[in-house]
């Protein structure tokens, strides 16, 4: 390994203990941080040429000084004036408050200056100068910028960070394999750190950049691969035997036949199931796709094994829809199904422990508490995660330190761009259903203005008078969920008033458990007309009668929101609307509503918001699990990235891989690092 991973970063000339302390924050312990802390952009000290620069640019010019200085005073302040040629422009320059500068400004001196320029009046405000007479004029034209706060300050940590490069810079070794720097032709490592620090140019930095972010992304992509490299050898996972006329039986007696992509689900699952691996399996499928059903078949095949389900939701309100749904489909094959969620309590919930533990229980459906806790199961097989993107939590750490190893399959409704799947995603498998029931129409989005309003009311009485039913979602307001659910109450007293004929219901989060399971009950057995709701409906809700969603200031909610409340209708054969009340001010807002009304496809949508948003916002906060690298960014580094998992794959299929010397400072570097959290390679 680099022999300065495990040097105390004070070993760096001027690092003192209280320094060491400070720095700790930034995450840097040792010298091996220090070298790797980055700038995250450098200054332009490039002397330009007046008439390719712009107006309000921060510029570098060069010129000598043709005037005598003029000094102006207001009270404290104070300002300086002097005329400069530069190539044939006389500009003016200034500076603030450096009253001392009047002696240094004397006619004929060569002057350079960096500063803000304004094109109208060829003036420039100086904010640094340097003079040639006084040796050696600035070489580096590209100077870090770091990342920094508190009691570090950028000078020092430049000055920090260059002392530490002349001490160190020669313990820096290569750590890719030649092969490799042969083929994409990069810079060495040593070479690449320095001029990430001290770009030459902007073309060094560049190809510098270029190397290191390949290093980075190669050695993430190596341990995802090793780690499921990892997991094949173990083969101890649970080992599934549910026949294949049980599973086909099963799948006759459903409502409806299956679509390709729901087959082909099935079929990748299964699949998993029965070998000996631990199952890691992805199910992405756009709302509305299908998947609850394919969940339902794993946990049958599950509970045909032998082996118990659990499935595992985001919401109460859908752990109550899912326990319904299911025991529909399992009931008449005698499958014991129990809830669990933070509102059974009592009595009730020292017996679906008990039941667990004994095995009464076949199939336990319920929040995310189901996996954790005092949870035990007799023979857990398979756990399914419905709308995987809600839950931050690594699982499978849960479920391994709780010695249990059963197959997991997750789910998510949320479209993720792929360069995003194989970076959150890509220690797993992952199947996608590309298609949507038959007979589904694609729902209409309209986009209106809140005066609008009156005619979208006639839109629901129209709707309803054929037999249809409607939601109107009401929206977080900043971020109190208690005005959110004020707002939802008042909206729901307007809507009884203005359809005194139809029944109105409410539904927001600070409902009991008990009320807002009648609440839903209402709307799913038809005898609510409308329902008006805060977004605890946004995700896996079906209502497949219900056509009309209303979403109230649109522009409050992000695209894949949007996204996700519109598909709580177009469910069943009927043609389906949404309506958008919106007055978007930004223009980032208005793009939002446009990209709604023009596609339904969710992987566009969420490819757009993405592009709208930027990647590390893409799973809203910090929960989703998503990787921090150093120097890559998913949004412009794709290629590199799918280069980087194409190669990592190549290695680690390598017979020699392990054994090859020229791969031990790979091998070093995964054996160090953590995979995510909690997730260690050995
Ligand atoms: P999601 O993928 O959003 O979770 P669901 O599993 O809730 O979708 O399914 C949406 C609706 O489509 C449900 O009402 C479900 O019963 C129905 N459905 C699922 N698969 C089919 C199918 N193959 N044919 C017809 N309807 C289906
Ligand atoms: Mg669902």
């Amino acid at each position: 390994m680099i022999d300065y991973n495990s040097i105390p970063v004070t070993m760096v000339k001027g690092v003192s203990a209280a320094k060491q302390q400070e720095l700790h924050a930034f995450g840097i312990s040792t010298v091996a941080d220090l070298l790797l802390y980055f700038p995250y952009r450098y200054e332009d000290f490039h002397v330009r040429r007046l008439d390719e620069v712009k107006d309000g640019e921060k510029i570098t010019i060069e010129g000598r000084i043709v005037s005598t200085p003029v000094v102006q005073r207001f009270g404290k302040k104070s300002k300086v004036t002097v005329r400069i040629m530069v190539e044939e422009w006389l500009v003016s320059a200034t500076w603030f408050n450096r009253p001392y500068m009047r002696e240094q400004l004397t006619q004929g001196r060569d002057v350079v200056v960096t500063g803000k320029w304004d094109q109208r009046r060829l003036q420039i405000t100086v904010a640094t100068s340097e003079f040639a007479d006084r040796g050696a004029m600035r070489k580096d034209t590209l100077q870090p910028v770091y990342s920094v706060r508190g009691k570090i300050t950028q000078n020092w940590m430049r000055k920090t960070i260059a002392q530490a490069m002349l001490q160190f810079s020669e313990t820096i070794s290569e750590v890719l394999p030649a092969e490799l720097m042969r083929r994409y032709r990069l810079m060495p490592r040593k070479q690449a750190i320095a001029a990430l620090h001290n770009p030459q140019d902007a073309q060094a930095g560049k190809q510098a950049r270029r190397r290191m972010v390949y290093e980075e992304l190669l050695l993430f992509q190596l341990k995802l691969h090793a780690f499921r490299a990892l997991n094949r050898e173990r083969a101890d996972g649970v080992a599934h035997e549910a026949s294949n006329t049980q599973v086909k039986e099963f799948v006759r007696s459903l409502p409806f036949e299956l679509t390709d992509g729901q087959k082909g689900a099935v079929t990748d699952i299964l699949a998993d199931m029965r070998s000996p691996y631990c199952m890691n399996r992805l199910l992405q499928g756009d709302v509305g796709s299908g998947k609850t059903v394919v969940s339902a078949i794993a946990l049958y095949a599950s509970v045909c094994s032998g082996y118990q389900g659990a499935l595992m939701v985001p919401t109460e309100i859908l752990a109550e829809q899912h326990m319904r749904s299911l025991m529909k489909l399992f009931e008449p094959h005698g499958i014991q199904i129990a809830l669990l969620t933070g509102s059974v309590t009592g009595r009730k919930r020292k017996d679906v422990l008990a039941g667990l533990q004994m095995g009464a229980i076949d199939i336990l459906v319920g929040t995310h508490a189901l996996i954790q806790e005092d949870v035990f199961f007799k023979r857990l097989g398979l756990v399914v995660t419905d709308e995987q993107h809600r839950f931050g939590v690594n699982q499978r750490s849960i479920l391994r330190r709780k010695g249990m190893n059963p197959d997991v399959l997750l789910m998510t409704a949320t479209p993720i761009p792929r360069t995003l799947a194989i970076t959150a995603f890509g220690d797993m498998d992952v199947t996608s259903i590309k298609d949507r029931p038959a007979g589904r129409k694609p729902i209409k989005t309209y986009w209106v203005k809140h005066e609008m309003l009156e005619r979208v009311l006639g839109f629901i009485r129209r709707e309803v008078d054929q037999g249809r039913q409607a939601y109107m979602i009401c929206p977080l307001i900043e971020e109190s969920d208690k005005l959110d659910v004020q707002n939802a109450i008042d909206v729901h007293v307007q809507m009884q008033q203005a359809f005194p004929n139809l029944s109105v219901g409410l539904l927001h989060g600070r409902m009991s458990a008990a009320e807002k399971d009648e609440a839903m009950r209402a709307f799913s057995s038809g005898s609510t007309h409308l329902l008006v709701s805060t977004t605890v409906i946004e995700v896996g809700v079906d209502v497949p009668n219900s056509t009309l969603m209303i979403i109230m200031d649109a522009e409050r909610f992000g695209l894949s929101q949007l996204h996700q409340l519109r598909g709580r209708v177009g469910r069943g054969e009927h043609q389906s609307y949404c309506v958008l009340i919106a007055d978007p001010k930004s223009e980032v807002g208005k793009e939002r509503m446009r990209i709604m009304t023009e596609t339904e496809d969710g992987f566009e949508l969420s490819q757009r918001d993405l592009e709208l948003r930027g990647p590390g916002d893409f799973f809203g906060t910090k929960q989703s699990g998503l990787p921090e690298f150093k120097l890559a960014d998913m949004a412009s580094d794709f290629a590199v990235l799918e280069q980087a998992r194409e190669d990592a794959a190549e290695l680690i299929g390598m017979e020699n891989f392990w054994t090859t010397a020229e791969y031990r400072p790979l091998h070093d570097m995964l054996k160090q690092e953590q995979l995510f959290q909690g997730e260690l390679l050995d």
